[in-house]
């Protein structure tokens, strides 16, 4: 049993199926009827078209999975037993908890961006800045935030826009507890984004913690500076989802092995965004659904070699030009191997680079997405990548 219909669930899955084929019978509990790619969310203010969505439906269909839209409530595990919010009980011999994460407004005041639902307030925040009513913005990320790549793509797009449309005197402001700019992918890797953020006139303050007390003013800690802006836009925070019969941490994420075993809990796994590995990224997603299936799959019998998690960050940075690709380490023993470039740096060159998922998202069709597109995504052709932005 898959409990989530996300990243690390749709990943799981197809890993699997590739390692253990038909032999094992797979049902997935999902509430939502689509999966939504979240990354794309970020060109919706730029009116680049909403994220992707697609149905899983026709996933269950592709990969034989019996699909209950419904979420997964509690556990028993002793008795090897699931209940549901609609209170049915379900048996499973493996259960994989890939539930993933809620996003909270870190702030009052603040335009939150968790990304497709808040996709049409971020545009009208740039119509905004065009028209003029608009011109000192602030982007903070809050303490504790360890994926922040989404806002530096709204900040640099946001400045590209400016630049494109001509503002007079916009005034853009990078806010972050991180030490230098996206540091989670290493030196070369943040040097470039520094110099992005440089080249495109946005300022930027590193190491330092944002308050905001009050409309259109942040206060930065330690000291006490503070300085007035027009809007403020920031992440959320991510906190995890508790299912009762499961251990979780204080924040409710749940504590997970190198095979991605819930400690104690016999023949449950957990992937993803609400596990406690700290870095709530899709690529990390899929490797830890990897290593889970992997390790699901040799309990079930198949001859396959054990795939520890041994994090390794992946990052398509959309930049309104040509995005960078970036690659680091996160586990030990590599030295300082960051690794940044304009080519794509895995194939296919996609914002989640899940070895499974995003083959598959490649050649699957999107349904509709809710709103057209009012312009094609604007990216310059950059080598071994193309021009077409890889899902
Ligand atoms: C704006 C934005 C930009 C991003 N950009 C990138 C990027 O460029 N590259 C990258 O790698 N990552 C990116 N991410 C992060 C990435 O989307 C997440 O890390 C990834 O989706 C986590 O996968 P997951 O499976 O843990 O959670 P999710 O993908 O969120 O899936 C969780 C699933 O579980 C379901 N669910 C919830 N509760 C239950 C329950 N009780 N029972 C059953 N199902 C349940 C949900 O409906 C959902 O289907 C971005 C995220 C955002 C918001």
């Amino acid at each position: 049993m898959v409990a989530g219909g996300g990243v690390a669930a749709l990943e799981a899955v197809l890993a699997l199926r590739d390692l253990a084929g038909y032999t094992i019978s797979i049902t997935m509990l999902a509430p939502e009827e689509h999966f939504v790619y979240q990354p794309l969310s970020v060109g919706d203010p730029f009116a680049l078209g909403p994220a992707k969505r697609y149905p899983l439906a026709k996933v269950a269909e592709d990969f034989d999975l019996v699909l209950h839209h419904t979420a997964l409530a509690a556990v028993d595990p002793a008795a090897h037993a699931t209940r549901t919010s609609d209170g049915e009980e379900l048996g499973y011999d493996s259960l994989l908890v890939a539930t993933g994460a809620a996003r909270q407004p870190a702030y009052d005041h603040v335009l939150t961006f968790r990304g497709q639902e808040d996709g049409e307030r971020a545009h009208g925040l740039v119509q905004d800045l065009e028209a003029g009513y608009v011109r000192r913005v602030a982007f903070v990320v809050p303490s504790g935030t360890t994926w922040s790549l989404p806002l530096y793509e709204l900040a640099l797009m946001t400045a590209t826009r400016a630049r494109e449309m001509s503002v007079d005197g916009a005034e853009l402001t990078f806010i972050t507890p991180e030490e230098t700019p996206l540091a989670v992918f290493g030196g070369a890797a943040s040097d470039e984004v520094a110099s992005l953020l440089a080249e495109a006139g946005v300022d930027v303050r590193t190491g330092v913690h944002a308050e905001v007390e009050r409309k259109g003013e942040v206060r930065l800690r330690p000291g006490d500076e503070t300085f007035a802006v027009d809007r403020i836009v920031a992440l959320p925070r991510v906190v995890g989802r508790p299912i009762e019969g499961l251990p979780h941490d204080e924040q409710a994420f749940v504590p997970v092995d190198e095979q991605m075993r819930v400690p104690g809990v016999e023949d449950v796994w957990a992937a993803g965004d609400g596990t406690t590995f700290p870095v709530k990224q899709g690529g990390i997603a899929c490797e830890q659904a990897d290593a889970a299936a992997a390790d699901i799959a040799r309990s079930a019998g198949a001859d396959v070699d054990a795939k520890p998690f041994r994090p390794v960050l992946r990052g398509q940075l959309l930049t309104g030009s040509k995005p960078r690709f970036m690659r680091h380490h996160l586990a030990g023993g590599h030295g300082e191997d960051s690794e940044v470039s304009t080519t794509a740096l895995w194939w296919p060159p996609s914002k989640i680079a899940g070895v499974h998922l995003a083959p598959y998202l490649g050649e699957l069709p999107e349904v509709e997405p809710e709103r057209e597109p009012e312009v094609p995504l604007d990216v310059e052709p950059s080598g071994e990548a193309g021009s077409r932005i890889w899902i």
